[in-house]
């Protein structure tokens, strides 16, 4: 990990239940819930419920298990949102390049409208 995990990040703080989230989704491994300010019609946190700070964090670090159920958690809720026939987008920021602003993992889930090109 670049970054220390920060136990009071926001996401962190909405795993706790301290702070509300418009939730869509949670299993063992996951939480999904809307994102407070959407790119899209549908915009999709999923975030691991680990303490990993980025994708680079969770891919070096999680378990398989963990792995394995974060990664089947963000194709259910695809399909779940019939997103799979028209299509959707998958993204994570990692890190200062990528603008990346809460220090523990989150994929994107966009989707609702045709999404243009990737890095417009
Ligand atoms: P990043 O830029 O780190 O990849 O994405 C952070 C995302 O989290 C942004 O899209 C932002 O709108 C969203 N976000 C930030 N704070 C909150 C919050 O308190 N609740 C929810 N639901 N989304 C948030």
């Amino acid at each position: 990990a670049t970054l220390p995990y920060d136990s009071d990040n926001i996401f962190a703080r909405i795993l706790r239940g301290e702070i509300p989230a418009r939730k869509v989704y949670e299993d063992e491994h996951a939480l999904a819930f809307h994102d407070i300010n959407p790119a899209a019609p549908v915009h999709i946190l999923v975030i691991p419920k680990g303490a990993y700070v980025s994708w680079d964090d969770f891919s070096a670090r999680a378990t398989d298990d963990e792995i394995a159920g974060f990664i089947r958690a963000v194709g259910h809720i695809a399909r779940e949102h019939d997103l799979v026939a028209p299509g959707y987008r998958l993204l994570a920021n990692v890190g200062g390049h990528a603008g990346q602003e809460v220090p523990h993992l989150h994929v994107h889930l966009f989707g609702g409208r045709p999404l243009g090109p990737m890095l417009a």
